[in-house]
């Protein structure tokens, strides 16, 4: 009878273990998803001075990076 019960504890044990990494595992998504360079090129938007990811920026027709289409289309009138 005292196997049943080692057994039973090992279970229990076996069971939280695997709850708590469950728990832990989007921690580590958020880690896995940083950004793959060090410091990403920032760019600044020119009409409201946000600064933003040059991924995320919009070219426009100068040749300048903004933030959003509205503000593009605000600066190149
Ligand atoms: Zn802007």
């Amino acid at each position: 009878m005292k196997y049943l019960l080692v057994l039973a504890i090992v279970l229990v044990v076996i069971w939280f273990l695997r709850t708590s990494r469950r728990a832990d595992k989007p921690r580590q998504d958020t880690a896995a998803r940083a950004p793959d360079g060090p410091a990403q090129d920032m760019v600044q938007c020119p009409v409201c001075s946000v600064h933003l990811p040059r991924t995320d920026a919009l070219p426009g027709p100068d040749g300048r990076l903004y933030c959003c289409a509205e503000h593009r289309l605000r600066a190149g009138g």
